[in-house]
Parts: C-alpha cells; structure tokens; sequence
C-alpha cells in the first residue's frame, strides 16, 4: 500500500494519513472490546451489519446452553436458574433498552420475515376505504414479499393496494414524501429504520406522530439499527416493530429475531395464535380456548429455539457493557472518517458516497457507489478486506464500533484506491453469482 500525505482541511476533524489512524485507535475508549470477538484471521471484517462476530461471551453462553441441556434434558424448561420456559420473555426484557421499550413490550422469538407476517396479520385490519398499506420503492425484498402475501390473503391486489414511496434521488426516501402518501385510504405505514442499501436512517418519531395524527398504525423494521442506533419506541408511541439478532446483536447465523409491540396494543388477538403465546400461567392447562399473554409474549407462536436464542445472553453483555451511546458515537466517527477518506481518496476515481452525510440520517453503514461496483467488492475481498455488495452499485462497509479499528479503516480505502488506480478489478467477474 501506497503512503498517503496527509491533507490539511478547516471543516473536517480528519486527516488522510496512516499515523491519524494509528492515534484514533490508541485513544479509542472501546478498543478493548476487539479482544472479545473472534474475527476473521487475515481479514479486516466490514460485514458485520449482515453477519455479527462471534464473541467470547457468546460462545460461552452457547456451550451453557448445551451443558444446561446435557444436565438437564426436558427439566431445563423449568430449571431454578434460567429456565427455558421464560427465554424469549427474558431475552426480550434484556433487549428492551436497545430499542427504548419496556420490558414486557419486547420478545425474542422468530425471524424478520415471520414476525412481520405474525404482526401484520394481527394489525392489519383493512376496513372500508382504508385498505392500503404504504411501504417504500428502495426496501428489502423480503418485507416487500410479506406485504404483498399478506394483502392477497385478503384478497387484495398489491398492485393497487401497496403504495410503494418513491426515492428522488435512488438513495434515500424523503420523510415528506412518506407523509404525503399518508391518505385516509392507508390503514398501515411499514419502513425499515435504516435503509439497507443507502445507510439512510428514517426519522421514525416523525413518520409515527404524522402517522397516527391521519388515523394510520406505524411499525418499522430495525434490522439495520438494532444493536447500532439507540431508538425510543415506547416514548415514541411506535406500533411495532421487528428486527434480527444475528446483524449488529452477534448472536449467529439465523439466530431467533425479536419483535416489540406497544404496550397500547396489547390484548389484540395475535393474528396467527400459537400455544407458546399463552398466558404462561394457563399454557399447560391445554385448554382449546386460547388465553393470550398480556405482553409482547402473547405474538409468540412456537417452541422457542434455545439454542438459536443462547448466544444472545453473551452478545448482548458485551453491548451492555460497552453502552448503546458511546457505541453509537463511536459508529458515527467511524463512518465519518470513512466518508471522509472516500472523499479525499477514491472520489478522483468515480466512487461517489451514497449515504446521507447528517449523523441523525444515517446508521452504522456506508455505502460506496461504482459503475464496477461488483468487480471491486470482489477484488476487495481478494486482498483480504470482507465487503459486501448490493446491486446494481453498492458496496456496502461497516465498520463496527465493538471491533472495527480507524486502521483497517484506513486500511481499507486504501485498498479500494488501489484496487481501482490498478485496474485490479478488472480480472474479477461482473455475474451476480452467489452474491453474499
Ligand atoms: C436482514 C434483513 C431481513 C432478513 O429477514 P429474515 O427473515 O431475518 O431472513 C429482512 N428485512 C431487512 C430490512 C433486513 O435487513
């Protein structure tokens, strides 16, 4: 790698050298925590808001889950300490302060996808001309296929009955614009927190108040903020949400998801009734008539996966430990020197920073813009940086507060400037193959 001199600017509390770098890391408060995770070796890891680390008090809480089970076989249900029967409560209530809910408003159990179809079959309730549910252009597919399947469960067409609000710019979508879709035909808002493409962070208190002022329910996808972007839902008054563990939560590969319903909306029958979403007290009654838990519980629906669940006691610890904020703080300044050093560095060579600049407009990622988008993040990850890529253009790098360092930062656009100034890109494929 090629040095790079420092350049001196008024507006920016940067610079482009190494040795900066090098200073930001040796007074970086969080730097201890790098220890705790097991990275990649040989790899500077820019992945993690797709598939967290694990770290060692996750893996720790795994083999203590298994050694409960070896112990313990069907009396872990019920074990004095921390028995099964209570995880996805207790796993919710230790994920409560992420989201700024109370305990009883969160619940692990489930995945993104199914705990949408779970909440929008128990809060969509089309009635008379309030039949649409308004969504965004720039989401992710698989939000996108659950409100389709859930209109046509109803019979409606999603062609007219999805309103899908335009992005102006193929980035970002424009709050305003949201509120305009607003109409006294929506019955439901669904948006994800932050963009997954863009990084683009929505302002959900907003988009909730404009919301319910229009007689319209407002839940949110936080998959891309969950663990990265402190949030208030409860305060807020947010419908309900849903969001995954195994992104910024570290908790595995599929690990069980979480959703959070607020307290005002408890005591609606779950659209999709299962007996783990009893009443605790009357679950084993196996009564036919289902008596519903008067907590984010009741929207459970299946035996929990205890040990698709355990890694979370240790993943969480660790982000208790360091404290949502400073992790927050520290994410910004990440990014910010990161779009920063594109800026100074790979602008020259046609990369442009698709990520709003404002810290209250964006989370944990950045996305870099290339016309060879999808050569480089492959050229990327042949010289040991670990990108990911979103079509048609994206590279998408997060540099994570828990472990990622101003270093391999630095590090990493460095990379990329040469990757590209070389033309090194170039034997690399252009096929959407196996893309991850
Ligand atoms: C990661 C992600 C998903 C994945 O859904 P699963 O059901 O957990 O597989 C869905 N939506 C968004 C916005 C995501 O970022």
């Amino acid at each position: 790698m090629s040095v790079v001199s420092p350049s001196a600017s008024e507006d920016t509390p940067y610079r482009s050298d190494e040795a900066y770098a090098r200073e930001r890391d040796a007074n970086d408060a969080l730097r201890g925590f790098r220890d705790r995770f097991y990275l990649p070796p040989d790899r500077i890891y820019m992945d993690g808001n797709s598939l967290g680390p694990l770290s060692r008090e996750a893996e720790a809480s795994v083999l203590a889950a298994l050694a409960d089970w070896k112990a313990h076989a069907i009396e872990g249900w019920t074990a004095d300490e921390r028995p099964w029967f209570w995880i996805g409560e207790e796993l919710g209530a230790l994920q409560a302060d992420l989201v700024g809910a109370e305990p009883e408003e969160v619940v692990t159990t489930g995945g993104i996808t199914t705990n949408l179809h779970q909440l929008l079959a128990t809060f969509y309730r089309p009635a008379g001309r309030r039949t649409r549910i308004v969504a965004d252009e720039l989401d992710f597919p698989s939000d996108i296929y659950a409100l389709q399947s859930q209109l046509q469960l109803h019979g409606l067409d999603p062609a007219e009955h999805l309103v899908l609000v335009r992005s102006r710019d193929g980035r970002t979508i424009d709050e305003a614009d949201v509120v305009a879709a607003m109409t006294d035909e929506v019955a439901l808002v669904w948006l994800p927190s932050v963009l997954y493409r863009s990084g683009q962070l929505l302002d959900l208190e907003r988009l909730t108040r404009e919301a319910h002022a229009r007689g319209i329910l407002a839940g949110f996808d936080l998959a891309h903020s969950a663990g990265s972007v402190p949030h208030h839902l409860h305060d807020w008054s947010v419908d309900f949400g849903v969001w995954c563990t195994y992104k910024y939560l570290n908790a595995g590969p599929g690990a069980v998801g979480a959703l959070y319903v607020h307290r005002d909306r408890f005591g609606a029958a779950p659209g999709l009734a299962g007996w783990w979403g009893c009443d605790k007290a009357r679950q084993f009654e196996m009564s036919h008539a289902f008596t519903p838990a008067a907590s984010a519980g009741a929207w459970q629906i299946s035996t929990p996966s205890v040990l698709g669940a355990a890694a979370l006691y240790g993943s969480l610890r660790v982000i208790g430990e360091a404290g949502l904020e400073a992790l927050r703080q520290k994410s910004l300044d990440l990014t910010g020197y990161l779009m920063f050093l594109a800026d100074d560095l790979l602008a020259p060579l046609d990369f442009a920073v698709g990520t709003p600049r404002e810290p209250a407009r964006r989370g944990g990622h950045v996305a870099l813009e290339h016309a060879e988008a999808i050569r480089i993040s492959r050229a990327l990850r042949a010289l040991g940086v670990v990108p990911d890529f979103r079509p048609p253009n994206v590279i998408r790098l997060a540099p994570v507060a828990l472990y990622t360092t101003y270093a391999e930062v630095w590090q990493t656009v460095v990379a990329l400037r040469e990757i590209v100034a070389t033309g090194a890109h170039l034997q690399f494929g252009a096929g959407l193959e196996s893309v991850t």
